[in-house]
């Protein structure tokens, strides 16, 4: 049997790079899972489509994360597909990078709202019922950049720190309920949100990086998908770097 089998996912955007290679992970270990994401409905539905020729379950759920409603009915989807919610994987992230004194509220407010007020938002939907069934993995993809700071980044390392606050908090809070809480935090890894950045950015990071390459959205999910499963029965309140060797003292 594989070690997923019988279990139920959501992974917030899940329509491309991180997101997409943990819902794939998961449903290759055995999970059904709610493919979510924004506005790529396209992808999300070639990610089902991935997932169902693996064998697994899959369906693919529109919701904006800042919206309360929507992480509602995103729960609620998955849970009238497939029947229950096992794991929660909090990936949905955006940046909108600028030096502080130049950083707008806006661009602020949006990465404040979609990478830490989302994941409360759904961690507080999920939980609920999660407590219920005494069991259930929530997981958020937080960044070795809430962990040292980056120049440039203020809202980003703020709302992946605040993350990581959440996931301690909320370890001790639902512990006592046998619900797992735990973060996993990527360093450089090869997708759409770093593909932009320009080569003397990389080429510093790359410098960082103690094994000298950067890392495939592959990479986290085996963490994630590690995390979810009963093999980490015994960890919760942890963040794990997956970053090649960058962060670590
Ligand atoms: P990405 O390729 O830009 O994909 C972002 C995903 O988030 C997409 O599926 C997108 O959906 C979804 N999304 C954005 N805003 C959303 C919202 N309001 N509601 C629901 N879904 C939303 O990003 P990535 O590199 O895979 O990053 C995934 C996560 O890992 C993020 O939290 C990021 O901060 C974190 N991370 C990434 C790296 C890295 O090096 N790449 C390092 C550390 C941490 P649409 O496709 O529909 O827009």
């Amino acid at each position: 049997m594989k070690p997923l089998e019988g279990r139920t996912a959501v992974v917030t955007g899940a329509s491309r790079g991180i997101g997409a290679a943990i819902a794939l992970e998961l449903a290759r270990r055995g999970a059904a899972v709610a493919v979510n994401y924004a506005g790529s409905a396209d992808a999300a539905a070639g990610v089902v489509a991935s997932i169902e020729a693996l064998g697994s379950r899959a369906v693919a759920v529109q919701a904006d994360v800042c919206e309360a409603d929507s992480c509602a009915a995103l729960v609620d989807t998955a849970v009238a597909e497939f029947g229950s919610l096992d794991i929660l994987v909090n990936n949905a992230g955006i940046t909108r990078d600028g030096l502080l004194v130049r950083m707008s509220d806006e661009d602020w407010d949006a990465v404040i709202r979609t990478n830490l007020t989302g994941a409360f938002t759904m961690t507080r939907a999920a939980a609920k019922l999660m407590m219920k069934a005494r069991s259930g993995s929530i997981i958020n993809i937080s960044s070795v950049i809430g962990l040292v700071g980056n120049a440039g980044q203020a809202n980003y390392a703020a709302a992946k720190a605040g993350l990581i606050g959440l996931t301690k908090s909320v370890a001790r809070e639902l512990a006592p309920r046998s619900v797992r809480v735990n973060a996993v935090a990527p360093g450089f890894i090869e997708t759409d949100m770093t593909a932009a950045l320009p080569e003397a950015v990389r080429e510093t990071a790359l410098g960082q990086i103690a094994l000298r390459s950067f890392g495939e959205p592959g990479d986290v999910a085996m963490a994630v998908a590690f995390l979810a499963s009963d093999d980490a029965k015994y960890i919760t309140g942890q963040v794990l770097a997956v970053d090649g060797g960058m962060t670590f003292v």
